[in-house]
């Protein structure tokens, strides 16, 4: 079983062989309900920081398939993407893979992208 709390968000990340976005993070976001935000010109995924593991796990995977979408033009909407991020989330922790640290109280799911 993997702990959240061990992954380490990486500094970039390959989206395709020639693409690569950096990550960057910010305390916040001109909107304080924002905690992500997928930058497709400037190939860069901002994270708000001081997230908790799970949180910001998701939201830096949320952003990479924004950005999969994207550069494989497969047009996912945010319906979408919210469900792969969802649907993944209960996936792990039904199959235990890994360590239950959701919380339920999280702040709204607004991402810019
Ligand atoms: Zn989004």
């Amino acid at each position: 079983m993997f702990d959240l709390k061990d992954f380490k968000i990486p500094k970039d990340v390959w989206i395709t062989k020639k693409i690569n976005y950096k990550v960057s993070w910010v305390q916040r976001f001109p909107d304080p309900t924002q905690i992500g935000e997928c930058d497709y010109d400037g190939k860069k995924i901002i994270l708000k920081k001081d997230m908790n593991s799970f949180l910001t796990f998701f939201t830096f995977l949320h952003e990479c398939v924004h950005a999969l979408s994207e550069h494989r033009k497969l047009g996912m909407s945010e319906y979408q993407v919210n469900g792969l991020e969802h649907g993944f989330q209960i996936m792990v922790e039904l199959n235990g893979w890994i360590k239950k640290t959701r919380v339920e109280k999280q702040p709204p799911r607004s991402r810019k992208t």
